[in-house]
């Protein structure tokens, strides 16, 4: 087997970008913390979830076989992590009393929707989908073990994690242990033995729906435990890479690592890697901001969801991205100008992907990938081949087609019929241009206005004036 290309991430344990070296040579097992399925995701949920689609496309780009594993956690997640023990409320359960469902009804619904937003943002399916609630029994034999191991204590049938057990609590996430305590509620009764630890499984209460028979009495249990025994189930007892959103590494993957690595004493995931958050108006997007924009509303906006993709794409995942009206706008844009040069020609039927200069474009875009996932650099890759004018037509969409299978932008897609405009407004666009070269604007803009007035709309954008009828 040829040598497959080096893949460099930025594993956030070591702090530093690094080569990834699979524990297998040529396969790669990844873990992505799926949704916690009592409500739509909304777009900045899904950045997380394209993140995790352009590692596990790069990968396959460059010639891994990758095990993809994405969980649905349909039971455990607390509205208040810190209420850990009976008095808290999943929020599983809290949304089928107000929506007057089982709990069993509300996780199928949303998990449907989720993977209904996934699909509309051609995010590829993960090999397993484990659901929490199928996992129940690992989860038990997991607190067991750490119980054994010594690293946890029960108290009236909860059991919680003694983090001061485990020496190198805190390592992920840079937090020492007393640190984590700033960030618990001191007003909060517990029955912990300190602050920072974490209850692996919980005690049912009265009212409690979703519960399990355990070794300490009826019980359900807590997230994190849930994230290592599926990925311990579904990936092995040492995988490649683990990935989340950036406000998962403490307490979830913190924890996470504390009880792996606790139960079986030694390292599980080689690389921890996070995206950042979408922000809209430079707050976190989030259900509780009341700053939420679901993947269906976005063609109520005017955009096609595949332009959220594309805006995914413009931004580092390590960096914040602002989702605004203007910079939709330009993903929209930049995504007709890809689909525009493949449609160009109709096959790509005789171009050899290995001759020059499609080699040194394809050459150029693996190692942008390669280099810690630098999308922005593999666009600006794509949009250097349309503008290349040496390149023929059936080359260009080759190329970009290849560049595809990791941009995932659906690029051979129809081009949207346009309207054809009407009488007049040919030559009006044509004098407006002339009055934009001109650097003349007030008669472009009085030109503009014209061309409202026949109802047609323009806008400028880095290649010239474009102009639709409005609809
Ligand atoms: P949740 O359903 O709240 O558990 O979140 C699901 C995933 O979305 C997690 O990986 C979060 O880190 C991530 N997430 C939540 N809010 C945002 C956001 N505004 N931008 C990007 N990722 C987010
Ligand atoms: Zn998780």
């Amino acid at each position: 087997m040829a040598t497959l290309p080096t893949i460099r991430l930025h594993n956030t344990l070591t702090r530093n970008t690094e080569p990834l070296v699979p524990l297998e040579p040529g396969h790669v097992g990844i873990y992505t913390c799926g949704s916690t399925v009592y409500k739509y995701a909304h777009i900045g949920n899904l950045r997380t979830y394209l993140f995790g689609d352009l590692l596990h496309r790069t990968l396959e780009y460059l010639g891994y076989e990758v095990r993809y594993v994405k969980n649905i956690t349909d039971v455990g997640h607390m509205r208040d992590d810190q209420l850990d023990a009976i008095d808290g409320e999943d929020k599983i359960e809290r949304a089928a009393e107000t929506e007057g469902k089982s709990p069993m009804e509300i996780a199928d619904f949303y998990t449907e929707a989720w993977l209904e937003d996934e699909r509309l943002l051609n995010i590829l399916p993960a090999d397993v989908m484990p659901r929490a609630t199928e996992h129940i029994g690992e989860m038990v034999s997991l607190t067991e073990q750490l119980l054994a191991n010594g690293l946890a204590y029960e108290v009236d049938g909860t059991i919680y994690y003694d983090v001061s057990a485990f020496p190198s609590y805190g390592q992920l996430s840079g937090q020492k242990v007393e640190e984590t305590h700033a960030g618990h509620r001191v007003e909060v009764e517990s029955d912990k033995h300190d602050p920072a630890d974490f209850a692996l499984w919980k005690r049912a209460g009265e009212r409690r729906l979703m519960k399990w028979p355990s070794p300490w009495g009826d019980g359900f249990p807590g997230w994190h435990i849930e994230c290592s025994a599926m990925s311990l189930k579904h990936l092995g007892e040492r995988f490649d890479v683990h990935t989340g959103g950036i406000d998962l590494k403490f307490p979830h993957h913190e924890d996470e690592i504390a009880q792996s690595e606790g139960a079986l004493g030694h390292p599980v995931v080689s690389a921890w890697m996070h995206g950042e958050f979408l922000t809209m108006g430079d707050a976190k997007m989030a259900k509780s901001a009341g700053n939420i924009i679901r993947v269906a509303d976005l063609p109520d906006l005017g955009y096609e969801p595949l332009a959220f993709r594309y805006l995914a794409l413009t931004a580092h995942y390590r960096s914040k991205l602002d989702f605004t009206e203007d910079a939709m706008h330009a993903a929209a844009s930049g995504l007709a100008r890809l689909r525009r040069a493949v449609s160009a020609a109709l096959t790509d039927g005789s171009v050899d992907l290995a001759d020059e200069p499609m080699a040194s474009y394809r050459a150029r875009f693996t190692d942008a990938v390669a280099d810690d996932l630098a999308l922005p650099k593999a666009l600006a890759i794509a949009h250097e081949v349309v503008s290349d004018a040496d390149l023929a037509d059936a080359q260009r969409r080759a190329v970009l087609l290849d560049f595809d299978r990791v941009l995932g932008l659906s690029l051979d897609a129809p081009l949207p019929e346009e309207e054809p405009l009407p009488e007049g407004a040919a030559e009006l666009l044509e004098r407006r241009a002339a009055a934009r070269v001109a650097k003349d604007w007030a008669t472009s803009d009085a030109l503009r206005d014209e061309l409202a007035a026949l109802g047609v709309e323009v806008h400028d954008t880095p290649e010239g004036q474009r102009a639709a009828a409005a609809r």
